[in-house]
């Protein structure tokens, strides 16, 4: 899988919203990818501070989508 697809499944993936397959491609491609190991790294720490502003609430979609859309741009090749 391309290091574009896995950074397309990472949304889910952190959500744990993902097929067991799928994300034992990820998990196996970020071993051997040291850059979606890292963009792994930053998405979820910029989630988790989201939901930290958002206390337990559910971040908005939007924002959400638009987290995702940020991360996706400056990896972007
Ligand atoms: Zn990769």
């Amino acid at each position: 899988m391309k290091c574009r697809e896995i950074i397309k499944l990472l949304s889910e993936y952190i959500d744990r919203e993902i097929e067991k397959e799928e994300r034992e491609i990820i998990e196996k491609h970020i071993k051997l990818c040291k850059r979606c190991e890292s963009i792994l790294h930053t998405t979820e720490k910029t989630i988790f501070f989201s939901r930290t502003l958002y206390k337990n609430e559910k971040i908005p979609k939007k924002i959400e989508k638009s987290l995702f859309y940020q991360i996706r741009i400056r990896y972007k090749k």
